[in-house]
């Protein structure tokens, strides 16, 4: 069995927007049905930032550790837990202990459970060295896996992965990414190729070369081409066949009833800042349009999101960064100076 320290290093806030300190605190003791993680990498997500500034203060808590996509090891495996063993790998994904029983839980939909307890919401995350999980929660991460790769699919991976199976768009048919060229969209468009279909990137035309270079078929300037709209139902030849809406703008939001063809599915990531958007319903009924909502995915979706990464299949653009650093990268969101995923490392 692993000595374990007497305490681990945690980045807790008291108070929204205030002070991020690095804390000692206790290291955890595993119930008999969740297993010890040691996490060595953790993505920061947008979502970690806004949860700091109070943003979603009616959804989180604090003092609160944040974070919420992990990748570590196990080093305790409580008395009841079957198949997990120390030495495995453990990745640690947002929402967690689902109840199991209620209609979206036995439907395959645990992400909308209203019994879920969320890391880096409703409890402390991964911005921390140690974290219990309950063993059914932890998601496997295959040996060969690169760790620091791993920990950004447990939400940014998998939310894109999902919402393009949502998009129920097929091989050989074109999907729209909107803001295809951030941390979403640079996996969305590698998944979404993976899954053989046809990527149409929107973005700001700095983004360009980065999207066409991970396998985006067209790119569409989406602040200086005159018609936007004209445009993607030109090169989809009568409208796509999907989008994924991953900007959070209006009007870009607005744009995807235009330009998706006939029957087309569009599936909502990004939230506008009021979550508010002008939508013509005629669209949806002359036009048979659906318009979905996504948000993460269940437990196999993020295996099966994992197993694209195992395959080396989807890159994670990554850049590193100390535990002590996370403000400062908050403070980069803020600026939009984040060209790749930032993972705390804290495998040292
Ligand atoms: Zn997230
Ligand atoms: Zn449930």
């Amino acid at each position: 069995m692993v000595r374990l320290p007497e305490t681990q290093r945690a980045l807790i806030f008291d108070q929204y927007n205030g002070p991020l300190e690095i804390r000692n605190i206790p290291i955890p003791e595993p119930k008999d049905d969740e297993i010890l993680v040691r996490i060595l990498y953790s993505g920061i997500c947008h979502t970690d930032l806004h949860v700091w500034l109070g943003e979603m203060e009616s959804m989180t808590t604090a003092p609160l550790v944040g974070g919420h996509e992990g990748a570590g090891e196990v080093i305790e495996v409580g008395a009841k837990v079957r198949d997990w063993k120390v030495g495995d790998r453990a990745g640690i994904k947002l929402f967690n202990n689902h109840c199991l029983s209620c209609e979206p839980c036995k439907n395959g939909y645990e992400q909308n459970c209203k019994a879920s307890q969320n890391y880096g919401f409703t409890r402390g995350g991964t911005f921390q060295e140690y974290l219990v999980i309950r063993a059914i929660d932890a998601a496997k991460i295959p040996s060969h896996t690169n760790l620091a790769e791993a920990a950004p699919i447990m939400c940014a991976g998998v939310t894109v992965y999902k919402a393009l199976k949502q998009s129920e768009v097929k091989p050989g048919q074109t999907v729209v990414l909107t803001g295809a060229g951030g941390g979403l969209g640079s996996l969305g468009i590698q998944f979404a190729k993976a899954m053989g279909m046809r990527v149409v990137a929107i973005d700001n035309k700095i983004k360009k070369d980065h999207c066409l270079e991970l396998g985006a078929e067209w790119f569409v300037d989406g602040f200086d081409t005159e018609n936007v709209i004209k445009t993607v139902i030109e090169l989809t030849d009568g409208g796509a066949h999907g989008v994924v809406n991953l900007a959070s703008a209006k009007k870009p939001m607005e744009q995807t009833f235009e330009y998706v063809r006939e029957n087309g599915v569009i599936v909502f990531v990004g939230l506008p800042k009021d979550s508010k958007i002008t939508l013509d319903t005629s669209p949806f009924i002359f036009r048979g349009l659906t318009l979905k909502g996504s948000i993460v995915g269940n437990r196999a979706d993020v295996d099966e999101a994992m197993d694209f990464v195992a395959r080396g299949i989807v890159k994670v653009p990554l850049e590193k960064v100390k535990l002590e650093e996370v403000a400062e990268v908050y403070q980069r969101m803020l600026d939009g100076k984040i060209n790749s995923r930032c993972v705390v490392d804290l495998s040292f």
